[in-house]
This record gives C-alpha cells, structure tokens and sequence, in this order.
C-alpha cells in the first residue's frame, strides 16, 4: 500500500507510470504531475479501466519549490519520483526535505542555465580540482547527504539503466563475481534505427549536451579528459552486431570510483551511427547547441529549444523504431587470487517495448529501472537515510525485478575485451 507523487510526463515517466500500473499491489495511488497538465490526463485516460492503482492529476512547475511543497502537502506521497529533468533535482530535493517525504531521480543535476555567473564560478572551480568538464557532476547533491541522514529520509541518484542498473551490474560484480575489480567498461549499445536522419532517443537538449561535452575517464585515482568522440572502438553486441562506438563523460564514473576504490580504470562507451554524428557536428557548428539565448525578431530564443522544437519528439519514435539495445558492463578482476573477467548486460527490443508500453527501447530501459527502484524504496528493501547512488545498494532483489519487469540480464563469463 503507497502513495507516490510522479513528478514529469515525458518519454521516460509514462514508460515508469505504466509499469507501476502492472504493480498495482506496491503502486496503490500514483499522482502524476507535470508543467504540462494535459499530458498527465492523457496518459490517467489511456490506463483508466486497465489498472487497478488510483492515478490522479497535478499541474506543477518544479522550478519553484514552493509549488512542489503545497503538492506533496496536499497528496501526502510516501515517495517522490522524479522523473522531469535534471535541471529540477534540487528544488524538488529541498521539497521532499521541508515534507519529510523520500526522493528518487533519474539523472544528477545540472544547471538549465549553464551562464549563470554563480553556478559557473563554482563550476569552474570543480573542473580545476577535479579534471573533468561535463555540466553534470554529483556534487550537488551529495551535498545534501547530511540533511537527508538528519531527517531520517532516502534519496536515491540515477535510478534509469546507465547510471542506475551499470551500477547494480558493478555492486552485483563486486559482491558476487570478484574478490577485486581492476578495470569495468561499461557499453552503452543501441541497433535501433527509426528512419529519421536525425533524432535523439531522450530529451534532445539533455541528450546533446551530454554527447557534445568532451570525454573523460578515470585511471589509477584522477580523470583523463578528452575531445568530444576523440576515442572510437568497434565492438560485436551480442543479439545487435559490429558497432562503432565511443567513449564519453557519464555519471555514474564519478560515483563508481568513489564506492569501487580499488578499480583501476572506469571508461564509458556509447555506440553512434555517422548520420548522428555528422548532424551534430554540424548543428553544433552552426551554434544550434547553444544554450545561450539570442535575440530572433525581437524575441530571446535558446538555439536548443529551438532545435527541440523542430525534431521529432523522442516518445514519437516508438512505432517506427527497429532494432535492439544492448547495454552492460566488462569487468576485469581477481578472484580467489586468479585473474577474471566478466560482462553482464541486457539487451531489449524496440518493438517489443513498444507493443508493451507503445514507447521505445531507451524510455524503457530507463522508466523499468525507476519503477524497479522505486518498489525497492517501498517495500522497505531499500531503506537507508541519506543521499545513495545505486551501486551502493543491495543489487540481488534490484536485478531479480529488473529480470520479472522486463530487463532480464545475461551473462558472459569469456567476453571479448575492448582495448
Ligand atoms: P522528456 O523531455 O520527454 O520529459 C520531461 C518531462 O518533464 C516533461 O513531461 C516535462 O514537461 C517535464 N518538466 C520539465 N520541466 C518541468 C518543470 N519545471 N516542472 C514540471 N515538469 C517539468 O524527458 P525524458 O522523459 O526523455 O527524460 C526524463 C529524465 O530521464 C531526464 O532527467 C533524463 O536525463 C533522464 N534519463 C535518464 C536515463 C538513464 O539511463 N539514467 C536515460 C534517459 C533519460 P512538459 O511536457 O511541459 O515539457
């Protein structure tokens, strides 16, 4: 029996809503709540009659803290998804510590407003120490551990598949396959094709600036910085084939080598086809991912809301998209002091996911997870307070619902290894 306030409408909540529609014994009373009202009852509309969880309504800006503080007051939630975008991770935090209600998202903050002289000062200071250069990084909110530990309340970081299940993948390594992990490589693969020549699989703004962003990795205790797509590998996807892919800044590295001190190396690779790229090089060129506004016939436009505004919206892509995804982790390691590797992964169907949920592959590799998490939190198997990526949680009942929800994961005890 639970109550939970669904904060966000897109691509990945409606994948999350309807999965904890099929759980309607954990999932009892869902609200979802959105800037945009109307999507929220087009999507109650579209599962009244096929649930039994009581789905209600909100309108909310999540910007401003208040708003979210009078709809978690007036709905009493036992937990708060998150599932808007980052740029609202810590006034929805701050909302959930003045109410006294656990948190979860899907991706770590970053500012909307990568201008702001005040976030770029700290900014700025965090890629000297650091050494890396990404908008995103898990400071923030790590900063609120102590409060979350102080008020008794959880909050979960990253619950979607990378960062969220790569890292129920390395705790489920450590706590199973290894004695020590000395390198992961974790694949981040998708085969699907939906005939566009250009379009992104998630928010296009947050999709862009991620993948425009310079490259990092982390060997032996700092961060190796890189040009954008400057490292490229080809790699045979079981169930996908040979792919092209290359490395990236992602998340969950910055976590991963603080709670797997002893790895050596952790790299990220994403797979891309040359339309995609030869897109992006050329709109970022032309200044089309900027987010600086600019003045167009008298109005202040940002060129990547502009650029959203013109292509297809990611949950449009369902039905036309073809294919599979294939995402995981290689390990390399000791074990009863023998050297050892190990790759664990998923691989999911666009077409099956959509017949299921009428979304495609990436909203739902990422909306499963956040129901899997969210029922972990509820029914009390994950219940620590304080501020806690996944890998620091027990991965053994995460990767069983993962394996019943959808997301069943496979093994290889002889992987190939990327160089
Ligand atoms: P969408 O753009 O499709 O949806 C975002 C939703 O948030 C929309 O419903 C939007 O409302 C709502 N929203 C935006 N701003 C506000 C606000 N101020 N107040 C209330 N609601 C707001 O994004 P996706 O579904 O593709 O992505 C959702 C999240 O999942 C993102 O944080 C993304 O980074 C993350 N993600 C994580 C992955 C992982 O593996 N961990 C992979 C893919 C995505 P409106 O309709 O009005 O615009």
């Amino acid at each position: 029996m639970s109550r939970v306030l669904v904060i966000g409408c897109g691509g990945v909540a409606a994948v999350a809503i309807k999965k904890c529609c099929q759980v309607s014994e954990v999932f009892t009373e869902l609200c979802i709540a959105s800037r945009t009202k109307a999507k929220c009852d087009a999507l109650a509309q579209e599962l009244e009659g096929k649930t039994a969880t009581k789905i209600t309504t909100a309108q909310v800006d999540a910007d401003d803290v208040q708003q979210v503080i009078d709809l978690i007051k007036s709905y009493q939630p036992d937990l708060v998804m998150n599932i808007a975008l980052p740029y609202q991770d810590l006034t929805i935090m701050d909302a959930c510590l003045a109410c006294g209600v656990n948190y979860m998202d899907t991706a770590n903050y970053e500012p909307e407003d990568t201008d702001d002289p005040e976030w770029r000062a700290i900014y700025e200071k965090r890629c000297k120490e650091k050494g890396f250069s990404a908008y995103f990084d898990y400071s923030w909110q790590w900063a609120y551990k102590e409060k979350f530990e102080k008020a008794g309340l959880m909050a979960l970081l990253g619950c979607g598949f990378d960062p969220g299940v790569t890292q129920a993948y390395c705790a489920y390594a450590k706590k199973h396959e290894f004695d020590t992990i000395d390198t992961i490589d974790i694949l981040d693969c998708n085969g699907g094709d939906h005939g566009y020549a250009f379009a992104t699989n998630f928010n296009p703004e947050i999709n862009l600036r991620e993948v425009s962003a310079p490259g990092s990795y982390w060997e032996d205790g700092h961060w190796v910085e890189i040009p954008p797509m400057a490292i490229k590998r080809e790699y045979d996807f079981d169930s996908v084939g040979q792919k092209d892919m290359y490395l990236l800044h992602h998340e969950e590295i910055e976590s991963l080598a603080v709670n797997i001190p002893e790895v050596q190396r952790i790299r990220f690779f994403m797979t891309f086809g040359q339309s995609y790229l030869t897109h992006m090089k050329c709109l970022e060129n032309v200044g089309m991912l900027s987010t600086t506004p600019i003045m167009f016939e008298g109005k202040e436009i940002v060129p990547i809301q502009f650029l959203k505004a013109l292509l297809p919206d990611p949950a449009s892509l369902g039905p036309r998209t073809h294919g599979k995804t294939n995402i995981g982790c290689i390990f390399t390691g000791k074990k009863d002091g023998k050297d050892k590797t190990y790759y664990i992964y998923n691989v999911c169907d666009h077409q099956e996911c959509y017949k299921e949920v009428q979304s495609q592959a990436i909203s739902y590799t990422t909306g499963v997870p956040a129901m899997c998490g969210a029922m972990m939190m509820l029914t009390g198997q994950w219940n620590k307070a304080g501020v806690y990526t996944v890998e620091e949680m027990n991965p053994d009942p995460f990767l069983d619902a993962l394996d019943k929800h959808g997301l069943p994961r496979r093994e290889n005890h002889a992987p190939t290894l990327v160089d």
